[in-house]
């Protein structure tokens, strides 16, 4: 009797727990500190775009795709799209100058501007007309328009980052940065409007961030998608200092404070500033051969399977560098081993799923995220899937490993229709929705999930935990802080035996479910109307 009751238990226990399996694949904390210790090893040599530890890395994730039994779904039936990057780096002796009426300014590359060649030629020569557009935006549904209808075909645009200030969440999106605030988005509609070149006036208030930060981060070689040979481009994606800015503007008679001001105003008009600008520009010019991982677990529904859901992690890292105290391996293990590690643990779950979901499940680890979002960038130029039937994408990149999660930050998930679910599944979870605690700085734009948002897919990050259970007030925030001072992209971002994994498999289990449930729905989501993605 006694032993018999136990067998009924034990055999009750056993089904919740099969059933528990079934509904989440048995996601496991476990298997992903293991992925995150071996991509994070030193042996990977830090991931880096190009390198043999890059080659390494991908190889490791095709195979563990495929023992989870995910289908190969790269170029020609491998688990690879190749994607052909080319790094550009500028020369320190490339130039610029402008004149008026016999008056000039040289400027300095480094000190004064940097910028670069955008047609990835390695010698480029031009002469323009500049016109000052404020902050470069045509936004209809903030009723903004810094062109006004004026032609700028061939001219270099002169424009400050960002967007008019704001705190009506109706205007801008209030403290928010949207996307009209981003420089990339200035040099895309610079491209759209047939102009010659850009030239970004910094200010620390306008950028978030110092001379220092833009001078380095385009002061060497960075990767970009390859322009195909009838692809307009940029002859000039450039910045120049505030002092710079300044000398530039005394040319035509006006300050950097007067035109910031002028910007703000909904009447601004382009103003001509009358000055030619000359630019010589010296390119080191290589190709980068990189790639993509990418498996699909085929969904049951025999229409439906046709769209997919995706997930996605970055699989690179900076590779081996200058060395900090002795260590030259930049190991990327918390960015962004354990997104990959996720990714991975993801897979295996949804492909040992007794009953597929309808819809199909792809998995893509990309390349050269840190070098700005251009494996997801090339991808979304190339889908496996076309958009229009791709249902989701959900990312993960840089999750904190330290202990039981009391929330998930899934900033951007408001602005799709997937958002009651994602509620929804926090709430069974007992996970809180906690928000971005720094909405202005624009995190959405720079994580590779906005590479699918740009092209109309609905996207966003799952994002490391900021509240811990069993842990003081605070303890996320003051973690977040010395992780990102000490070790963000440093060669100490090193896999630690100490790391509790369970906010990971929070993270996954958070993913797979509604991944899952998005996957079995009638329709395809979208964005909220009105969102600047909106398809
Ligand atoms: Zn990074």
């Amino acid at each position: 009797m006694m032993v018999k009751s136990i067998g009924l238990a034990v055999l009750a226990v056993a089904a919740a727990l099969a059933q528990q399996g079934g509904q989440e694949g048995g996601l496991s904390a476990e298997r992903i500190r293991e992925h995150t210790k071996f991509l994070s090893s030193d042996l990977m040599e830090g991931r880096g775009v190009g390198t043999r530890g890059g080659q390494l890395a991908t190889e490791y994730i095709a195979t563990q795709l495929a023992l989870a039994g995910a289908k190969p779904a790269g170029d020609n039936g491998t688990f690879f799209q190749s994607v052909p990057l080319v790094g550009v780096e500028t020369q320190p002796n490339s130039t610029l100058g402008a004149a008026v009426w016999g008056k000039g300014v040289d400027l300095k590359f480094g000190d004064d501007f940097v910028g670069v060649n955008g047609t990835q030629r390695p010698d480029t020569r031009f002469e323009a007309e500049t016109v000052f557009v404020g902050h470069g935006i045509t936004a209809p549904e903030f009723q903004w328009d810094d062109f006004k209808g004026v032609n700028v075909t061939g001219k270099v645009l002169v424009l400050f980052t960002n967007e008019p200030p704001s705190d009506n969440p109706k205007f801008f999106d209030g403290r928010a940065l949207t996307y009209y605030g981003r420089w990339t988005y200035k040099y895309e509609e610079a491209l759209r409007r047939g102009a010659r070149g850009v030239i970004i006036i910094h200010t620390t208030d306008t950028a978030s961030y110092g001379w220092d930060v833009v001078r380095s981060s385009w002061g060497r070689e960075a990767p970009f998608v390859k322009v195909g040979p009838n692809e307009k481009a940029l002859a000039l994606q450039g910045w120049v200092s505030r002092e710079a800015g300044e000398k530039l503007l005394a040319l035509a008679g006006k300050t950097v404070d007067e035109l910031l001001a002028a910007s703000e105003k909904p009447d601004f008009k382009p103003i001509d500033l009358g000055i030619q600008v000359r630019a010589h520009l010296v390119s080191k010019i290589r190709d980068l051969e990189t790639r993509n991982v990418a498996a699909i677990v085929p969904g049951s529904d025999p229409k439906l399977k046709d769209e997919a859901v995706i997930y996605s992690a970055h699989w690179d890292h900076l590779g081996i560098g200058t060395p900090v105290n002795g260590d030259s391996i930049y190991n990327g293990a918390i960015d962004n081993a354990t997104g990959c590690a996720v990714l991975l643990e993801m897979a295996r779950a949804w492909a040992s799923l007794p009953q597929k979901p309808k819809r199909s499940a792809l998995f893509l680890a990309v390349t050269a995220e840190e070098g700005g979002l251009k494996g997801s960038e090339y991808y979304a130029a190339h889908p496996l899937i076309p958009p229009a039937k791709t249902a989701l994408d959900l990312n993960y990149d840089a999750l904190y490993p330290w202990g039981r999660a009391k929330d998930v930050v899934i900033t951007g998930a408001e602005r799709t229709t997937v958002y009651p679910l994602a509620q929804q599944i926090a709430r069974r979870l007992n996970l809180a929705i906690s928000p971005d605690a720094t909405p202005e700085a624009g995190h959405y734009f720079r994580s590779d999930h906005f590479s699918f948002a740009h092209v109309g897919i609905p996207a966003f990050s799952i994002e490391h935990a900021t509240e811990f259970a069993g842990k003081p007030a605070g303890f996320g925030a003051q973690a977040y802080q010395e992780y990102n001072s000490k070790h963000y992209h440093q060669p100490s971002d090193e896999f630690q035996p100490d790391w509790d994994f369970t906010a990971l498999e929070q993270a996954a289990v958070y993913g797979f479910l509604l991944g899952r449930d998005v996957a079995n729905q009638d329709k395809l989501p979208g964005w909220r109307p009105g969102d600047q993605f909106h398809r």
